[in-house]
């Protein structure tokens, strides 16, 4: 599917990258290298999010030139969407009647586009971008690497969770050599957060609760508002339950301006967590997953506690 990605590729000039809304650190990181990629081999190519650059990722070179926008206009000959498993996650108008390539490593993902690389094994979409890079001759430049490494970084939660490997430090040894500081990109995305994203993170862990192997923890927009907190200073909250010695899986519950919730579920291995995302209508990874239920808070947290106490790990 590689060959065909990029044989789709050779054959047209103008193109779209986009990945799902609130973006994570693989979702910026591999549009910007793939923008980059596409751009080195004399085509024409747009970066457009949804919901813009957080962020702890607007130092990644080319960031501040992302438009973020709700619908895509013009006429563009492919639509590449990188590490988002639908349409609808992407939170982009206009993208239907596009040609589209989806390059992506969810285990849920959904074959929609008209090409689909779906690669499960590839510890991030980082990954993917670099082999495409490869295949297709590229040079990788230090921006490119600079990407990538910190897409692969964000991705293996600082090559901690499973699924890290030889090959991973191998990549990230190729992207360091290529030019990446991991000193610097680790510093712009772990010590660069801002006061409200620590005072969510303090009310957040107010309301720790515990049972068994399980932890669960939310935010309430009440609690965002006092806190000056936008939604993206809500990603990584979750990784403070999952730090918890004997927790096997970590919750995180976040209330949505129309009293919904969205949903972060994390598992140290023995869990797969995208299986009971998928339950609810999200998906994600055996490690991390994700989706929105109905409120309220009370009822939503005790659905998904229900469906993760069923599994042997958590007892
Ligand atoms: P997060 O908890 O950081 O929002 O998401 C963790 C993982 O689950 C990410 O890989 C993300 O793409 C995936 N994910 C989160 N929410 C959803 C959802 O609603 N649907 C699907 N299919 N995947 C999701």
């Amino acid at each position: 599917m590689l060959k065909e990605v990029l044989k789709q590729i050779e054959r047209r000039n103008r193109f779209l990258l986009t990945s799902h809304a609130r973006p994570d650190g693989d979702a910026v990181g591999s549009a910007l290298a793939c923008r980059q990629l596409l751009r080195s081999m004399g085509k024409e190519a747009e970066v457009v999010l949804h919901d813009g650059v957080p962020r702890i990722y607007q130092p990644l070179p080319f960031a501040d030139e992302v438009i973020a926008a709700e619908r895509v206009n013009g006429g563009y000959e492919a639509v590449i969407i990188l590490e988002c498993d639908s349409i609808q996650r992407t939170r982009l108008e206009g993208l239907e009647n596009h040609f589209l390539i989806s390059i992506d490593h969810h285990v849920s993902g959904r074959p929609f586009a008209h090409v689909n690389w779906i690669d499960p094994k590839a510890v991030a979409t980082a990954e993917m971008v670099y082999r495409l890079a490869r295949e297709a001759g590229a040079d990788i430049s230090p921006e490119i690497a600079t990407c990538l490494y910190t897409a692969l970084l964000t991705d293996t939660g600082s090559f901690m969770f499973e699924g890290t490997n030889e090959h991973t430090f191998a990549l990230a040894r190729e992207l360091v050599l290529a030019g990446a500081d991991p000193a610097r990109c680790a510093r712009n995305v772990y010590f660069a957060h801002s006061n409200a994203k620590m005072r969510l993170l303090g009310a957040a862990l107010s309301n720790l609760h515990r049972e068994g192997s399980l932890a669960w923890i939310w935010v309430t927009r009440e609690q965002m508002y006092h806190a000056g907190a936008k939604e993206e200073d809500c990603e990584g909250l979750v990784n403070y339950a999952l730090s918890i010695g004997d927790v096997e899986v970590a919750a995180f519950f976040r209330e949505l301006p129309d009293g919904r919730f969205r949903l972060s579920l994390r598992s140290k291995g023995q869990l797969n967590v995208s299986a009971v995302a998928e339950r609810f209508g999200g998906g994600g990874h055996k490690c991390a997953s994700g989706c929105a239920l109905d409120g309220p808070l009370a009822v939503a947290v005790a659905k998904v506690v229900d469906a993760l106490r069923r599994h042997p790990s958590v007892q």
